[in-house]
């Protein structure tokens, strides 16, 4: 596509990385069908080659209006498109980029405006997200449903193993994770250890951006990455193998602090090397079937249906990884019909657009329940909490199945 971007864009590096990405778009229309929002609401511009379109004018020096801003927010950042796209355009990084500069001409409503500043000051903080979650908890039974759906059941993380490995991987613990489904991260420790790894969680360590970045503020998002960065990097001079992520939405983020972070002189090389040490525990775990087999096979007599998390799939373009360690060990996986479509989690998406989430959601769980499964399982936190208050099917984090099959 031709392209002519504006002044006061074109020479900064956002804008150059725009434009090669427009650039690469030839307006087939080939990834409209796979966008679950045209899908939904059949309209071109909430699909990927309209929203293109009008990032493009925007770009050029159209002003963005509250309409540009409006398809450009039902976009669930899914990154489907990119996956459907035979000419390889990175969509994900375009929207990023045009999503701030609408943000930056086009004044919000105060309540929207509100619920967006509430949002991006307290998830990612634990300290507050933390004591909130377990008012939550406790009052659960009373809640509204529209809140009740964002609140599990308060869980148990069982014992975090205490011993000693010459093999030492980093973790992150994250933000919401913890206070949400602390089972997850301590299921993961108890499995490495079991496979003589050791797993370390560094303090200072927290949300890795995500929240704010889509959310728009960029500035804030780059200081949770220089936070993260700090608190790993003398783990990382140590010698830990990897940083291991419990979260897909957590890693598809972490694996592109090199990128979000290349113009800073003073973090764009531990960066790179953060995002290169970034793994996904199913990219881990494959290197130790044999001996998960060994301790598990057959032991895990379950019928479950697999929903891999848009930032597995799409964002971090990792797919038939976590079936396979579930089938070595004789877990029966079942993935539903569209399985490459969002659930409509979909990070802070299920609050700010309800309905579209909602909708995504019942037609996710109806597929996967049509399994008939024992269980559903996922790989972050958001598509777990979302699916589970659509069904009575329990809804867990894989390696909780792993664990509970050691245990
Ligand atoms: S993003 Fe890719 S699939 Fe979609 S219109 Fe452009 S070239 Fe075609
Ligand atoms: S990221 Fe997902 S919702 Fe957004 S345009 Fe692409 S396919 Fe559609």
């Amino acid at each position: 596509m031709q392209t002519n971007l504006a002044d006061f864009i074109k020479d900064t590096p956002e804008g150059k990385e725009a434009d090669s990405i427009l650039r690469a778009c030839v307006h087939c229309g080939f990834c409209t069908a796979t966008c679950p929002t045209y899908q939904l609401l059949g309209d071109e511009l909430d699909g990927p080659r309209g929203r293109i379109y009008l990032m493009k004018q925007v770009l050029e020096g159209k002003p963005a209006t509250a309409k540009t801003q409006l398809h450009l927010d039902r976009c669930l950042t899914c990154r489907n498109c990119e996956t459907t796209c035979p000419s390889g355009v990175r969509y994900g990084r375009l929207v990023d980029i045009g999503r701030k500069i609408v943000e930056d001409q086009v004044p919000r409503a105060p309540a929207d405006r509100a619920v967006r500043t509430a949002l991006k000051e307290t998830l990612p903080r634990s300290w507050v997200f933390s004591p909130a979650m377990k008012a939550g908890q406790l009052l659960r039974p009373l809640l509204p449903a529209v809140l009740k759906n964002k609140v599990p059941k308060k869980q148990s993380a069982g014992a975090w193993p205490r011993r000693e490995h010459a093999r030492k991987m980093l973790l992150l613990d994250g933000c919401v994770q913890p206070s949400m489904s602390p089972n997850i991260n301590a299921a993961t420790a108890r499995v490495f250890d079991a496979l003589d790894v050791q797993l370390i969680v560094a303090p200072r360590a927290g949300c890795c951006g995500a929240i704010r970045h889509h959310l728009n503020d960029h500035d804030a998002a780059r200081d949770d990455m220089r936070r993260n960065i700090d608190a790993w990097w003398p783990h990382v001079e140590a010698g830990a193998e990897a940083i291991v992520m419990t979260a897909s939405g957590c890693g598809a983020t972490v694996k592109e602090y090199g990128h979000l972070l290349e113009q800073d002189a003073a973090y764009a090389q531990k960066a790179k090397r953060i995002s290169e040490l970034t793994r996904d525990l199913s990219e881990l775990l494959p290197s130790f079937e044999e001996e998960l087999k060994q301790k598990l096979r057959g032991k895990v007599a379950k019928r479950v249906a697999w929903h891999p998390p848009c930032t597995l799939q799409h964002g971090q373009k990792i797919r038939g990884k976590v079936e396979d360690v579930l089938r070595g060990i004789g877990v029966d996986v079942q993935l539903c019909a569209d399985s490459h479509l969002c659930c409509g989690s979909a990070g802070t998406y299920s609050v700010l657009h309800p309905d579209i989430a909602y909708a995504l959601r019942d037609q996710k769980v109806a597929n996967l329940e049509a399994t008939r499964p024992d269980m559903i399982v996922s790989a972050n936190i958001g598509c777990i909490t979302h699916l589970q208050s659509g069904t009575a099917t329990p809804v867990a984090h894989w390696i909780e199945l792993v664990d509970s099959a050691l245990a």
